[in-house]
């Protein structure tokens, strides 16, 4: 297998792993979710929230992950199932879902409902065009996977610190999963569909924008996740601000009453009960402070037996037995201040509340109680004026979690406590001021609260922040980091793409040029010359099979046969028998190199294991304009054997295999220069066969034949090296003697007419005796062949004219036999 699809395969089997953990994580989380399973150590949300969140996940899940593996198969499911996902993004981002349906029933988040709607475009896009394919899913992947990734994020701060929920409020991590789960599936089939060139480079092209991308999420979580800090630090601060101040407001409304109260209590224990609440003046003095306390509606005194004893509004007192109220028996029982319940007033309904004091006497026994009775409404003009935005309220709250004022107030506040509210059962016994995260019992939303027991007092402070209105700035700029993140992010992805294809296409020149360089190169081994390229500075870059195998069998050790080499220098650097040669190969290759000839061509010998072998090198320009040359060696050993057999063939007698008219003509006319030349002797025989029409007429024309075969056999042997001899025509033969004089001459031509005259031939069972006659001519100055023959010529007539079977030197000289 090639690397590509190996890499593509590995892609997707990861792609398609991490997907599966992903899903099995986020089921995890719902399961444990919708089953109260405490997997996580957070408060739930109401359980219907998670079914549709449940209900979510399942239906885009199933629909995305669906569409992703299966669209292959079924081609009406990616156009399908896109279309249902992008209605039902519109719709969750428009207005919501419906209730009932078992979806979220609050709008989309808006980076939910992009990832949908990306998503839904690339599901759409499956079935498009490969281009737009590979951008739509690319995109729709990144973002959800950014959505994801993010979640995840805050996710895992969340897990640090769980009042860190406040970022959490659109972002379940269940909808991380479901979105990294998508993302994955999305990632997998775009690496799935995305054709990748081989090799290392598309590696590290991933691998660098890999890395590129993974620096500029973990940038922008750190400044989301710096951001998301600054912004809970700033709600809780201006939280905190606000219960200082109600604070500060409640214990200013408290001081006076405190101060009348201290004023009763030291008066009951110096000078008895009775002398504040028989003494009109007394009463009087109470009823006007209690008039100018705008948060007092009432003051009143009860008796050791909690009987009504003074009341600021009335004198004296209308009757009545208050022993069984709650703050009555709790200073019995030795509380020195209380705060009561709020509660309809008996005279007006009008909510109130309560804030006493224990009266001791003089030996420190319960003497009664003093107790005003607190205007809602003084507490309410001061709250309202603050202006706390929307999803925020105040409340003031006894020490066990009993509410006693609350702005904005509700209608059913009487039944509203907090008295099982884990602030009021552990953290303020932790610490008297902190932050807590949590759902409203009130409006269901979600809170930032600050409470703020006060040190002196029995009451604690309570300040909410509607989460809404806390993160929507955080929000604000999350949805601006985000987009110019996946602004950087899709610009990445496009630069990768562009990048990837650029290689792929690299990839193909590439092997279209190996391919074409194989073609050449299988051209270049397929035919039998050697062949070589040579360059510019006469460097060999390539050589053919046939050049391998000429390297081998002339001694290079390698198989690559001269690669790399200078021919020039190996040339111009040759030495012994070769050097002239070599120098001239040198010349005519840099002719043609150098362009100042068009082509060089040279034959030469090379001996080899089988004899003499000949190449014929050639040297041409290559037309590809580089200045490179082709150098060829191409065998003519053939050509010259049959050229030198053709010579032989037109220079020889057919049927004596001697020189023929011609060859020994020219010889001899050579050999006739050169003695002329250097004045050496030469002589010339012309021989004749004795009546050889009667040796025909009576053998046969086929004896004929066989008598003048054995004459050549018999003057081949007479004659000596140097010596040119041939076959003039008919039984005519004519031998060239060099450094011979007439005398030589003469006893040579003596010898072969003896030599023929003892000689006899065997023909068809007749043996044939033959005589020839020898006309012997010596080369004088100025004498062409022609002269030569004519004059020996007129010897052998003489010969023949005085009885045959002898030697003659020109007329009427015989030598032998003496007749
Ligand atoms: P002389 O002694 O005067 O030379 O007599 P001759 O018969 O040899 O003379 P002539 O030149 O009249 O005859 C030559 C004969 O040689 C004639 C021809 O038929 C015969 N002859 C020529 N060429 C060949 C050949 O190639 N083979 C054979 N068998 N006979 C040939
Ligand atoms: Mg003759
Ligand atoms: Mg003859």
């Amino acid at each position: 297998m090639s690397p590509a699809p190996k890499i593509r395969q590995l892609a997707f089997r990861l792609a398609v792993i991490l997907s599966l953990v992903a899903a099995a994580g986020g089921l995890l989380i719902v399961l444990g979710w919708w089953g109260s399973i405490p997997i996580l150590p957070v408060p739930l949300p109401d359980r219907s929230d998670v079914g549709a969140i449940g209900g979510f996940a399942l239906l885009f899940g199933g629909i995305s992950t669906a569409t992703v593996f299966m669209s292959g198969q079924w081609r009406w499911l990616s156009p399908a199932a896109g279309t249902v996902v992008l209605v039902l993004a519109l719709w969750g981002l428009v207005g919501g879902f419906p209730k009932g349906l078992p979806l979220d029933a609050a709008p989309l988040s808006l980076p939910s409902a992009a990832t949908f709607l990306l998503l839904a475009v690339g599901m759409l896009s499956l079935r498009a065009t490969r281009q737009l394919q590979v951008v739509a899913t690319g995109v729709a992947a990144l973002c959800a996977l950014l959505v994801c990734i993010y979640k995840l994020v805050v996710y895992a701060y969340w897990f640090q610190d769980p009042s860190g929920r406040v970022l959490l409020l659109s972002m379940p991590p269940q909808s991380a999963a479901l979105q990294a789960l998508l993302a994955l599936a999305l990632l997998g089939h775009l690496v799935h569909r995305l054709k990748k060139p081989p090799g290392k480079a598309p590696g590290l092209v991933l691998g660098s924008y890999g890395l590129m991308v993974v620096i500029c999420i973990l940038g922008w979580a750190h400044f989301n996740h710096e951001e998301s800090v600054a912004v809970r630090k700033d709600a809780e601060q201006l939280a905190a601000n606000l219960s200082r101040v109600l604070e500060e407001h409640v214990y200013r409304s408290f001081d006076p009453i405190d101060l009348v109260f201290g004023e009763v209590a030291r008066q009951a224990r110096t000078s008895g009960l009775g002398s504040i609440t028989e003494s009109r003046e007394e009463w009087r003095n109470l009823r006007a402070t209690a008039e100018s306390l705008p948060q007092v509606s009432a003051l009143i005194i009860l008796d050791a037996q909690g009987d009504f004893r003074l009341f600021s509004r009335q004198f004296p007192p209308p009757g009545g037995n208050y022993s069984h109220r709650d703050y009555f028996e709790a200073h019995k029982a030795g509380a020195t201040r209380h705060l009561g319940e709020l509660v309809a007033a008996g005279t007006s309904g009008k909510p109130i509340f309560t804030y006493s004091r224990r009266l001791d006497d003089s030996d420190g026994n319960f003497a009664g109680v003093v107790l005003a009775s607190l205007e809602i409404g003084y507490f309410q003009a001061f709250y309202r004026s603050l202006d706390l935005g929307p999803g925020a309220a105040v409340g003031l709250f006894r020490r066990d979690g009993e509410l006693l004022m609350r702005a904005p107030l509700l209608p059913d506040i009487a039944e509203q406590d907090l008295t099982r509210h884990p602030i009021y059962t552990s953290l303020i016994h932790q610490s008297p001021a902190g932050t807590f995260v949590g759902y409203s019992p009130y409006d269901g939303e979600q809170k930032l609260a600050y409470y703020l027991a006060s040190d002196s007092l029995p009451f604690v402070i309570n300040t909410v922040m509607g989460m809404n209105s806390v993160i929507m700035p955080f929000e604000r700029r999350f949805v601006q980091s985000t987009g110019v993140l996946a602004l950087v992010l899709a610009l990445m992805a496009t630069m990768m793409l562009v990048q990837l294809r650029a290689l792929e296409r690299t990839a193909l020149s590439y092997d279209r040029v190996r391919q074409s360089q194989r073609f050449a190169q299988g051209v270049l081994d397929s035919v039998s010359p050697a062949i070589a390229i040579v360059s510019p500075t006469g460097e060999i870059i390539s050589v053919n099979a046939a050049w391998r195998r000429f390297g081998q069998e002339n001694g290079a050790s390698d198989s690559t046969s001269h690669i790399g080499q200078n021919y020039l220098s190996t040339c111009q650097g040759a030495e012994g028998d070769h050097a002239e040669g070599a120098d001239l190969v040198a010349e005519g290759l840099s002719a043609v190199i150098t362009g100042t000839s068009k082509e060089f061509e040279h034959v030469y010998p090379c001996p080899g294991p089988g004899g003499e072998r000949w190449y014929r090198m050639k040297v041409l320009p290559m037309s590809d304009g580089s200045g490179r040359v082709v150098v060829s060696h191409e065998s003519v050993t053939e050509l010259k054997q049959a050229e030198a057999a053709l010579k032989t063939a037109a220079n020889t007698d057919q049927l004596t295999g001697l020189n023929n008219r011609r060859a020994v003509i020219e010889q001899a006319e050579s050999h006739i220069a050169n003695a002329r030349r250097h004045h050496h002797p030469l002589s010339l025989l012309m021989i004749d066969c004795d009546h050889f029409k009667k040796v025909n007429d009576t053998f046969g024309h086929a004896g004929g034949d066989e008598v003048l075969r054995r004459l050549a056999g018999i003057i081949r042997e007479t004659c000596r090296t140097g010596d040119i001899f041939g076959r003039l025509g008919g039984e005519e033969f004519v031998a060239v003697l060099p450094y011979t004089t007439g005398d030589g001459a003469k006893i040579l031509a003596e010898r072969l007419r003896q030599a023929v005259e003892h000689a006899s031939v065997t023909h068809d069972g007749d043996v044939i005796i033959f005589t020839v006659s020898v006309g012997v001519a010596t080369l004088k100055t100025e004498m062409d062949i022609t002269e030569v023959m004519k004059e020996a010529d007129q010897a052998l007539y003489h010969a023949k004219a005085n009885g045959r079977n002898r030697v003659a030197v020109m007329a009427g000289e015989t030598v032998s036999p003496e007749v």
